[in-house]
Order: C-alpha cells, then sequence, then structure tokens
C-alpha cells in the first residue's frame, strides 16, 4: 500500500492520530484526507458512537464501531485509541508499543510512579491498559523509569544542564539528517565558530549568575567537537571554566566521536579541565559498513583511540552502534556489538537507524527500506547486552526507523549518563548555546517546559550571533519573569 485516505470530518486532533499510527503500521505511506484513493478509511462520528470502515476499491472490507462514554466529547487520545483497535483489524497485528506514538514514553511511566505513586508493575499494567502497549514495552517503561528516579530527585528550579553544540564535521555520514556543517580545509569555519561560541558562552554565564544558577551536567555535542584543535578546545575549556566548569558538576560529557580527529593532546585537556565522560562512537565496527556510510575511519583506529581514552584515566565511556546500516545482517551486528562489549566501554548505546530528510540514503530510498529484523534478534541484543552487566537506562522512539524504532542506551550500574537521562525526562531545565541547541525551561511548580530555539546552522549563527544571543537570552529571560511571581527560575 503507497497511499491511504482518511474520509474524516475536520478536526486536526484526528488528523494528527491518523497521521501517526498509519505511519506506525505503514512506514512510509502517504496519507491524504478526504481526497478518495483506491484504499480509504471512512470515520462517522455521532454522539454515541464512533464508526469506521475500510474500503478497497469501494468494496467495503472492515467495519467497526465504538460507543463513547455518555455525557464526555471524544478526546484526541480516546480516539487515537479506537483508531488503534480499528487498524490492529486490518492489518491482523499489534504493535508493541500499542497507541503511543511519542518519543518518549518512558515519561508516561515516570509520571505514574512520581505522581501517582504507582509501583513498577502497576505502571506497567496501566500502560497495557491505557495505551494496549507489550507486557514487554510496559515492563521496559516501568524498569526504565523506576531507574532513572534518583538522577532526578529532588527537583531543584534553580539547578540547570548546559549543552554546548558544534554542529561541524569532517564528512557526512550518508545516514546523517543532523544540519552539520562539513569544516574546509583552512579550518576558517571552526574557528569563526568558536569566536562566536565563546561570545555566547560569556553572555550565558552571565545569565546563569543573574539568575543564580547552578550547573549541574554540562554536555559538548555535536557534530564532532573533537573536530577543534587542541588550542580551541583550550579556549572553549577555558570560557568555560568556572561558572560551567565547576568541582560540584555531576557529569562532563565530552563527544570525541570520530576517532580520526580525536588526538591524545585532546584528550589529556580534557582530562585537565574535568570532562569524566567520553563518547567515541564507531556505529559499526565491520570495514565494509564504515566505507560506505562515509565514515573515514577503521575499526582499529577505534579500539586505538579507546586505549588511549582508558590510558589517560577515564573512567566512563560510552560507544553507540546502529542497527540497519549498510543492511547488515545480524550476525554482522552481533559481530560490531562483541568487538566493543571486548573494550569494556561502561555505557553501549544501540540506535535503530532512522533515514530522514536531509540524510544521502533519504535521497536515494526515500523512507521507504526493507525490514530486516526480527523482534527476537532485538531481544538477543538486550539479552547479550544484560549477560555482561549492561543494563538499559534510557530509551527515546524516532520516526523513521529500522526495526522497531527504539534507541536504547545500555549502562553498567553507577555508570548511567545523567545528561541524556535529563533531556529524556525532562525535569531539569537546559541551557542551550550554540547552533542547534535549543534550550528547555522547567518549571518544578506546574511540572511543564518551555522550549528555547535558536539557528540550526553554523553559518547563519556565524552571520548573525549577536542577535541570535540577544534573541535566546530575552527568550530566557521572558520566562524568568513569568516564572518570578511563582519563584521559578529566579
Ligand atoms: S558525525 Fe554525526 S553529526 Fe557528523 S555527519 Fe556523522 S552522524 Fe552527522
Amino acid at each position: 500500500m503507497e497511499q491511504i485516505a482518511f474520509m474524516v470530518a475536520d478536526r486536526p486532533s484526528y488528523r494528527q492520530a491518523c497521521f501517526e499510527l498509519i505511519e506506525a503500521f505503514v512506514p512510509g505511506v502517504d496519507v491524504l484526507f478526504n481526497e478518495p484513493r483506491p484504499f480509504s478509511i471512512e470515520i462517522d462520528q455521532s454522539s454515541d458512537d464512533i464508526t469506521f470502515r475500510a474500503r478497497e476499491y469501494d468494496e467495503l472490507q472492515f467495519i467497526k464501531s465504538f460507543k463513547i462514554p455518555t455525557g464526555k466529547p471524544l478526546d484526541s487520545e480516546s480516539f487515537k485509541g479506537f483508531l488503534y483497535d480499528f487498524l490492529c483489524m486490518i492489518f491482523n497485528r499489534s504493535l508493541p508499543w500499542g497507541s503511543l506514538t511519542g518519543i518518549k514514553p518512558v515519561k508516561i511511566a515516570h509520571q505514574y510512579i512520581a505522581k501517582e505513586a504507582l509501583s513498577k508493575e502497576e505502571a506497567s499494567k496501566k500502560m497495557q491498559r491505557c495505551y494496549e502497549v507489550s507486557e514487554e514495552k510496559g515492563n521496559l517503561a516501568a524498569s526504565l523509569a523506576k531507574r532513572e528516579l534518583p538522577f532526578l530527585y529532588p527537583l531543584d528550579q534553580k539547578r540547570v544542564s548546559v549543552y554546548v553544540g558544534v554542529p561541524i564535521c569532517p564528512a557526512k555520514c550518508a545516514y546523517c539528517s543532523f544540519v552539520s556543517t562539513i569544516a574546509d580545509k583552512k579550518g576558517l569555519l571552526c574557528e569563526n565558530y568558536l569566536n562566536n561560541l565563546l561570545y555566547e558562552i560569556d553572555m550565558m554565564a552571565e545569565l546563569v549568575s543573574s539568575q543564580n544558577l547552578t550547573v549541574d551536567t554540562l554536555y559538548i555535542g555535536g557534530g564532532t567537537p573533537s573536530i577543534f584543535s587542541e588550542k580551541q578546545i583550550q579556549r572553549l575549556l577555558g570560557a568555560l571554566k568556572g561558572t560551567f566548569i565547576h568541582p560540584g558538576l555531576r557529569e562532563f560529557t565530552f563527544e570525541a566521536g570520530r576517532p580520526e580527529t580525536t588526538t591524545r593532546e585532546k584528550l589529556e585537556i580534557l582530562k585537565a579541565y574535568g570532562v569524566n565522560r567520553i563518547c567515541l562512537n564507531p556505529q559499526s565496527m565491520n570495514q565494509e559498513t564504515l566505507d560506505a556510510v562515509n565514515r573515514h575511519h577503521t575499526a582499529r583506529d577505534i579500539e586505538n583511540t579507546y586505549r588511549d581514552i582508558r590510558d589517560i584515566g577515564f573512567r566512563s565511556i560510552n560507544m553507540d552502534l546502529i542497527v540497519g546500516l549498510n543492511q547488515e545482517k545480524p550476525e554482522q551486528f552481533f559481530h560490531s556489538l562483541d568487538r566493543v562489549m571486548a573494550l569494556e566501554p561502561e555505557n553501549i548505546t544501540v540506535h535503530s537507524l532512522a533515514i530522514k530528510k536531509g540524510s544521502r540514503m533519504k535521497a536515494e530510498n526515500g523512507h521507504h527500506f526493507k525490514q530486516l529484523y526480527t523482534d527476537d534478534f532485538y531481544r538477543a541484543i538486550e539479552k547479550n547486552l544484560k549477560n555482561r552487566n549492561y543494563l538499559p537506562y534510557y530509551l527515546y522512539r524516532q520516526k523513521y526507523t529500522q526495526g522497531n524504532g527504539e534507541n536504547i542506551g545500555y549502562a553498567k550500574p553507577g555508570y548511567e549518563g545523567i545528561y541524556n537521562l535529563l533531556m529524556m525526562a525532562e525535569k531539569e531545565s537546559i541551557i542551550g548555546i550554540g547552533a542547534g541547541s535549543s534550550g528547555k525551561v522547567y518549571d518544578v511548580d506546574d511540572d511543564r517546559f518551555e522550549k528555547v530555539f535558536t539557528v540550526k546552522d553554523v553559518k547563519t549563527y556565524n552571520d548573525r550571533t549577536e542577535t541570535i544571543v540577544a534573541r535566546k537570552l530575552d527568550a530566557y529571560e521572558a520566562i524568568a519573569a513569568k516564572e518570578n511571581k511563582k519563584r521559578a527560575f529566579s
């Protein structure tokens, strides 16, 4: 099926549910509304019930009606549940995450445990009841939520985490949809960007001081921050020292993702400035795959850089792998996993390949690609990791993914990536510095957050740094002023 039409009265929230759920059942399908197509679903609603009819070439194939609970208008969540049941009937299968299509299912389990004081088991059961998630996924979400609680509580309005973005890379990976700019040979882009970043760091340091905030975790991510030269890294960390790098920092992560950009000297500088978590991301340990996705390094380079990182004394290392790159067979993925586990990093993050707008793969193949793996394959990944004492600690889902669409961070106990947890749980404010680094201001009292957006690409950032930073500061201050009445963020 390439196209499907929903014949539905103009209710925007229904449209969103139709779009998200059909995409979950048939990834990549074109969804149209109120434009007849060979395959269509009609939705009729009265005050008492809602009826779904699926037709193929005008012939009725499936029909199902649901009673609407009396005295209540049908909300979009309930509509989504009914539509999900109907789609299960049409496609003769259910989905592991049931009617949940959001990227952060653990947040729901978190609310059940933290706000409604449910046990892990009760939270899992409630997810199964309300969203029809499988028992396996309900248990996973509930145990992740339970595991993250000690890292998040007690909540503190004055505590913030900081993300410094360096969206510059030495070459573009074929699967990458992130707005990352390729560095020029002379290094002018990096130099220019760093100068502007330092300006923003100064301005944000003033914000942190004036609002009496404490920086909890610091994450320098990319892109490829290790693309900066030794001298540039020194300047960057020197500017962060004091307000952002201080003795009370719970975690300080630096992404040295690509080994061809990471030297011993850079690592020594990072160590001297207190970085205590390094990300080194092979994505695959199979040479054929690395070549196919435009990664200009070998698996051996990864291992050598890993040894340097250990040698210099870093105690927490994360390594990312991606399921589905170059249509790898399960045994190829397990080869990568075994080679990475043999190194014994504290964290291993397993991503599902997502083919999104902006990537070379999307331009070549669209969203359509063969689903290569079974649920048992994903279970075997988890089992292998658990056998080596890597336990899942954070999870998010993505659209247009290979397989089950999850990205799961695994950690040896005591080495969970705290910034990752905070990002997913959304229980602490985040200040984003640099291009592509949006912030979030969390209001502890109301348990809600507001986003502070910024530009994504380095060129615009470099061309208009002062205006962009001023706008961001205004946004943070406007939220602070609003919250001041209730004492939040100030
Ligand atoms: S290193 Fe990361 S950000 Fe850079 S091109 Fe590759 S996937 Fe994209």
